[in-house]
């Protein structure tokens, strides 16, 4: 495809764009209401996020890019231009993309006609129905995972990270394609093979909030081997990291460098026929930017990395308590049965902020309580020497303080002299 026909969406709101002559101008399309801004196109494979909606009923999360008959320009009911020009290509929701699936087109065109509000009109029901079906007889065979959706957060706890991690590494393994722009078509088994050699790692609520702030501030750091906690890994966090929401990272240590995913995750509020579907299909997490770090490439505050590099960082500065989580039986036992030895998840939370309650500072009443949040105030970083006769420097995040109700405001190092033997109770293990 050529640089003039690649798609383009408005990087002002997110959608995609039309496209109308030679040499092109971009439109937003005619049913899109925005604030009145013009557009800003920029080609999608250049965004990690674009506001695009089901071809087939006008959901906003799309999952799948399938290709067929080429449908243009058709008008439904009394309100024209609600439907407009769709190409070959069409983005499917995971419940119209279940029922494609199962051949029911029936309820493909039921579900799409109460989505766009047509259920009283039992003609435009028809024309909906048609268009699909211009679409769907002349269907090629495959499908593309639509990576750039804004899902909703899903949460996934410790407990669940083997099976997160099987799901993904079984995807890279299978059929379904991948966006080019991601450009990973030819490394996925690579990838596929580090996940299931990883360490895997789950970070609290605490600690995820922490390494958002410090990863706000993160100086350009070159990463080095000695930086990662495991030569392969991967690593959810408890909710997902503003600005991008991304809630996990993978990564492969390579002779040609490191090869880093960044994920969020999928699926969130749908029933729960299509949700399991899409579970079995994908798993809970989908790619939404990779690259391959050569040794030594910097990384700052406004890479999309930053939240894992400041994770790491904070992890090796022995900010972190690292617990194994207790795998649950039923997985244990899943594993016995292939052979594979039992997974485990290292629990990542903030060192000594689990305190026995005697040993808990006392907390003033009265105002601190009626605070409903509790909220870092920043601390920064500083290049500490390490390594071979200290030649090397390596940002460490000093003096970040919680404040909020659980405690009264409470410095982290004042904390870590308290409690420096600190464990986690047995009942934190998941
Ligand atoms: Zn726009
Ligand atoms: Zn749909």
């Amino acid at each position: 495809m050529s640089a003039a026909q690649e798609e383009m969406a408005c990087q002002v709101c997110l959608a995609p764009l039309n496209t109308l002559g030679i040499p092109p101008t971009y439109l937003h399309p005619a049913h899109l209401a925005t604030d009145g801004h013009d557009p800003a196109p920029a080609p999608v494979s250049q965004l990690d996020t674009v506001r695009r909606s089901c071809d087939f009923c006008g959901n906003p999360y799309p999952t799948w890019t399938l290709h067929g008959g080429e449908v243009t320009a058709l008008a439904v009911g009394p309100t024209a231009g609600l439907i407009q020009n769709f190409g070959h290509a069409w983005a499917a929701c995971p419940t119209c993309h279940t029922h494609i699936d199962d051949g029911r087109h029936d309820k493909l065109a039921e579900h799409a006609a109460r989505t766009l509000g047509l259920s009283n009109h039992p003609q435009a029901r028809q024309r909906v129905e048609e268009l699909h079906r211009a679409f769907l007889d002349a269907r090629l065979p495959g499908r593309a995972l639509i990576t750039t959706t804004a899902w909703p957060a899903t949460t996934i706890t410790a407990a669940e990270v083997p099976k997160v991690r099987d799901r993904l590494s079984s995807f890279y393994r299978g059929n379904d394609q991948l966006p080019a722009a991601l450009e990973i078509t030819s490394t996925r088994a690579e990838i596929a093979t580090g996940l299931d050699r990883s360490h895997l790692y789950w970070v609290d609520n605490d600690f995820t909030e922490l390494a958002e702030h410090a990863a706000a501030q993160l100086p350009d750091t070159p990463i080095s081997r000695d930086a990662l906690p495991s030569t392969d890994g991967l690593l959810i966090w408890a909710r997902p990291l503003t600005p991008n929401q991304l809630t996990a990272a993978s990564w492969t240590a390579t002779n040609t460098g490191l090869r880093l995913v960044l994920y969020r995750t999928i699926g969130a509020g749908l029933e729960p026929r299509p949700l399991q579907r899409l579970r079995e299909q994908v798993g809970w997490l989908t790619p939404m930017y990779a690259t391959r770090l050569g040794e030594r490439e910097p990384i700052g505050k406004n890479h999309p990395a930053a939240g894992l590099l400041a994770t790491w960082l904070l992890i090796n500065q022995k900010a972190a308590e690292v617990a194994t989580a207790r795998p649950d039986k039923g997985l244990a036992k899943s594993y016995a049965r292939t052979n594979r030895p039992t997974p485990e998840v290292r629990v990542v939370r903030i060192r000594g902020r689990h305190l026995p309650s005697a040993a808990r500072p006392s907390t003033p009443n009265g105002a601190q309580r009626s605070q409903s949040s509790r909220f870092w105030v920043s601390g920064h970083w500083r290049n500490q020497a390490h390594g071979p006769r200290r030649s090397l420097r390596r940002p460490v995040y000093i003096h970040p303080f919680l404040k909020g109700p659980d405690d009264a405001p409470i410095s982290l190092s004042t904390t870590v002299r308290m409690l420096s033997s600190g464990q986690p109770k047995p009942q934190d293990r998941e």
